[in-house]
């Protein structure tokens, strides 16, 4: 197990009011050059932390599907269009479709991703800490602290940065 990932486990929570305070200030004054810090330690993070370690993400959130994600997984899967919706999706509270269950039924024991090659846009997307989309995602990478030990550590080196 990653050091990073125990440390996470052991720290954010005493954190979050500091990394509330980092996200608001950042909200409020945006320096030019945040996506690129940003993006720099996301770089870093992750060639410390390998997500098959941990998988958090796969096991707690269930990713948002669009019309793309939900035809290539049917395909990838043999399954009519209608038969994957029937067997994997649901609408959650704001009306999105989302993958039915938690954890992903598409996550196997190894951490590894059984339809990685098909999986949805927000699987490849999250954590949403590189260069181009940091910034606006700010008040989402608070919520992720609690999931993802990636966020949690670039948020905390992003305070040595900017305090
Ligand atoms: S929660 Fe973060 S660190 Fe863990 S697997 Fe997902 S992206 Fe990787
Ligand atoms: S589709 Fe794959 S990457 Fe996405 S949540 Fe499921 S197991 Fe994780």
């Amino acid at each position: 197990m990653s050091f990073l990932i125990d440390s996470w486990k052991q720290q954010h929570q005493s954190a979050d009011k500091l990394n509330k305070q980092l996200l608001r200030r950042l909200k409020l004054r945006t320096p030019k050059n945040l996506g690129e810090i940003a993006g720099e330690l996301h770089e870093e993070i992750f060639t410390e932390l390998d997500c098959l370690d941990c998988a958090n993400c796969c096991k707690s959130i269930p990713p948002l599907l669009n019309e793309t994600d939900i035809r290539r997984l049917a395909k990838t899967l043999g399954l009519k269009v209608s038969a994957f919706h029937e067997r994997y999706v649901r609408i959650d509270e704001d009306g999105d479709r989302v993958i039915a269950s938690t954890p992903c039924p598409f996550l196997d024991a190894d951490n590894k991703c059984l339809v990685y090659e098909s999986r949805p846009k927000a699987c490849r997307q999250y954590p949403h800490t590189d260069r181009a989309q940091f910034a606006e995602n700010l008040k989402l990478h608070h919520l992720n602290t609690k999931v993802c030990p990636a966020v949690y550590h670039i948020l905390q080196r992003l305070q040595n940065v900017y305090d």
